[in-house]
């Protein structure tokens, strides 16, 4: 128990979703809570900047799972869709291939199946095959696993049995691979762990759950960005009486006696009896705890497989929103290459000539997110991470945005001509922006023996009273894994000491 019983103060570190959901969660657990965050704006990856009148989203751009959203609201005593406007998307998203080839997904299961038939009717079969075994590996992966805690060895063994039987040991490369045969369909059916950081050649098959969690929950779009969401939290955390307060850098976790006493940032001093890192896990364990024994060691840190770097170059085009019709809001332009791309980038660290881009263009959606008549893109491309070492990104950063540039030309021809803002985020940016290690993009990599008990537990294993939500802690990054990291810590710390006797009261 607390040996703080008058303390009833939280520090977050960190306004990334996983800090804000964290922080409304113990807000509505009695605790007088104070996020603190280096950026200027509260939403960490999920924030944006806005650049000659474009609003560019930094991060993330598809919510799914909304479901959790509307539960974090709910557990605060508010409603999320009175906050926040979401809009289903249909199609859901469409894959290109150097051919001409393409690829839609929808949310209607026979327009999914029209299209495998377009593509390979021969793979129709298969492709029933995968839908079906997605959603097990949901009903394990997401509901089993996903929203409970890890701490304990013997949580993770207990679903052993059920990983076996599942292939778990299978990359979702290789099971996609196991079901249908046309190159294309298999890069359409296993590139989803990209969106959390993670190699499809190499991530657990158990990431097949995507293709349920879509079809069943839909992909959405928050008016605003996520930004709105970020938002929209801040003000929930203001409502329940805590703060968030930005534009600090937090420098140590004070710690006595195995348990935390405060968080300091340069001269300030915030004592604390909760603590809760959603800094990099990496960060958090190399950075802010000093001293101790530990688990996580720097050599410890050091052998982890991270995640890949982004290569994100934000642009706005003035007066062209009649123009490329056949670009929608979600399009994935695939490269020559889809095995051998995924071992440059991930097993040799080596920046490769060609590229597959994500290109997000939100104005299809929200036309005010770009000045009247214009379109606000975003063209995303993996990359190492910095820890492979041999590219400079202030030398690379102009060069390799011209090769974005011949490749998005053929999609949206003329638009440089058009230009009217830009803005690039690198590796660099990511490891000076967020602290992230080795400037990833998603922390460490969601590898099977990177993920549930083999990955930074919520809760520290060497200071009591500090917890860890977001991308580097269980379950893992995208916004339905670090809301449910902030789920799971939450139900690990009890009611504010106030807040129990006023429960003891009753
Ligand atoms: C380009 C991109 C696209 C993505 N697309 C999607 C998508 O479409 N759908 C999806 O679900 N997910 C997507 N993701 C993943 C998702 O955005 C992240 O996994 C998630 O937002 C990470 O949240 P987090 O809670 O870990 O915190 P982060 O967003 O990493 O925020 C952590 C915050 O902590 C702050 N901080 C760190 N150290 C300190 C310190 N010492 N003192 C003070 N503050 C500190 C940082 O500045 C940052 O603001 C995307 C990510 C990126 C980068």
């Amino acid at each position: 128990m607390f040996t703080h019983p008058h303390n009833d103060s939280a520090v977050i570190i960190g306004a990334g979703l996983g800090g804000l959901a964290a922080a409304m969660r113990l807000g509505a657990k009695g605790w007088r809570v104070t996020v603190l965050d280096r950026l200027d704006r509260p939403g960490g990856r999920g924030s944006s900047v806005t650049r000659n009148g474009h609003r560019f989203d930094l991060g993330p751009t598809i919510v799914t799972m909304p479901a959790l959203l509307e539960e974090l609201w709910q557990a605060c005593g508010r409603d999320f869709h009175s906050d926040i406007d979401l809009r289903p998307m249909d199609p859901f998203y469409e894959i290109r291939w150097p051919d001409g080839s393409q690829f839609r997904a929808y949310p209607d299961t026979e327009r999914m199946i029209e299209e495998v038939r377009r593509l390979s009717p021969g793979d129709l079969r298969g492709y029933l095959r995968f839908l079906k075994g997605a959603e097990a590996r949901y009903r394990i992966g997401f509901q089993r696993l996903g929203r409970i805690p890890m701490h304990d060895i013997r949580e993770t063994l207990k679903v052993l049995p059920a990983f076996a039987r599942l292939r778990a040991d299978r990359s979702i490369l290789a099971h996609a691979k196991a079901h249908v045969r046309d190159p294309r369909l298999r890069m359409a059916l296993s590139f989803h762990p990209l969106f959390i950081g993670g190699d499809p050649a190499h991530v657990t098959s158990i990431y097949a759950l995507v293709s349920h969690l879509e079809k069943s929950y839909g992909v959405h779009y928050a008016m605003g960005g996520v930004q709105a969401i970020a938002d929209a939290m801040v003000r929930v955390i203001e409502a329940q009486g805590g703060q968030v307060r930005l534009g600090v850098t937090v420098d140590e976790i004070e710690a006595e006696n195995g348990r935390v006493t405060a968080v300091r940032a340069g001269a300030d001093r915030l004592p604390a009896a909760v603590v809760v890192s959603n800094a990099d896990a990496g960060h958090t364990y190399a950075h802010l705890l000093k001293g101790g024994k530990r688990r996580w060691t720097k050599a410890k840190l050091d052998r982890q497989r991270w995640s890949m770097g982004l290569f994100v170059w934000y642009f706005g085009t003035a007066g062209t929103r009649d123009k490329w019709a056949d670009v929608g809001h979600h399009t994935i332009i695939n490269g020559p290459r889809y095995d051998g791309l995924l071992r440059d980038i991930f097993i040799r660290g080596k920046l490769a000539d060609d590229m597959s881009l994500y290109l997000h263009r939100p104005s299809v959606t929200e036309p005010g997110v770009a000045p009247d008549g214009g379109d606000t893109f975003y063209a995303l491309s993996p990359v190492p991470h910095l820890g492979w070492g041999g590219v400079d990104w202030a030398q690379e950063t102009d060069r390799y945005r011209r090769k974005v540039a011949a490749v998005l030309e053929q999609h949206i021809p003329g638009f440089e001509d058009h230009l009217s803002a830009s803005h690039i985020l690198t590796p660099a940016d990511f490891e000076s922006r967020y602290l992230s290690p080795h400037g990833c993009g998603f922390s460490i990599e969601p590898r099977i023996l990177q993920s549930a008990w083999f990955r930074p537990h919520n809760v520290s294993e060497e200071v009591a009273g500090l917890y860890l939500a977001g991308a580097g802690t269980h379950p893992g990054a995208g916004l339905p894994g670090v809301i449910s990291s902030a789920e799971v810590l939450a139900g690990m710390v009890p009611p504010a000491p106030a807040a129990a006797l006023d429960l003891a009261a009753e």
